[in-house]
């Protein structure tokens, strides 16, 4: 994706939400960046930034809730399908907008929202359990995508069409 200014994410926020405190940008490599995601340093809330199928760009909240379980298990992240092996992974959820705070949505997705790291084999830790013989584009598609898919459902795209 195309470099982000801390005036241009602010601005891709709804308004209304409160604006999240962006963090310092100057060593983000953004050609192999997908979406703009970054954790709260308390750790409850993440967001994320990514620009849309007609050059907008939209940002979302999202309150993250990391499992404690230590038993080791797999688990894949929804949005690019990378397979963690135990705590690699946190549930990231979002009110629906429009639902009087009723409808909650979620995915369990990379922890560090760095899907984009992941599909590119770009994190030190374990590659994906899972090997997928899918070709780059197709899994930057395919990310993009749920992410898309995720926004709609929680009501974040009002003016966009779904396509
Ligand atoms: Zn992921």
């Amino acid at each position: 994706m195309d470099a982000l200014t801390p005036e241009e994410i602010r601005a891709a926020f709804s308004v209304g939400e409160r604006t999240p405190v962006v963090p310092n940008l100057a060593r983000v490599d953004w050609g192999v960046l997908d979406y703009f995601g970054w954790i709260h340093p308390a750790g409850f809330q993440g967001y994320l930034v990514i620009p849309l199928a007609n050059g907008q760009l939209r940002g979302i909240t999202l309150r993250r809730t990391q499992a404690t379980s230590g038993r080791p298990r797999y688990e894949m992240c929804a949005w690019c399908h990378h397979v963690h092996r135990t705590n690699g992974t946190a549930m990231f959820s979002v009110t629906v907008k429009e639902t009087d705070e009723r409808v909650t949505i979620g995915n369990l997705m990379c922890r560090n929202l760095d899907c984009s790291l992941r599909i590119r084999n770009l994190c030190s830790d374990p590659p994906s359990y899972m090997n997928e013989t899918l070709d780059l584009e197709r899994k930057v598609e395919r990310l993009r995508n749920a992410i898309y898919q995720f926004m709609y459902r929680a009501n974040a795209l009002p003016d966009v069409e779904q396509s």
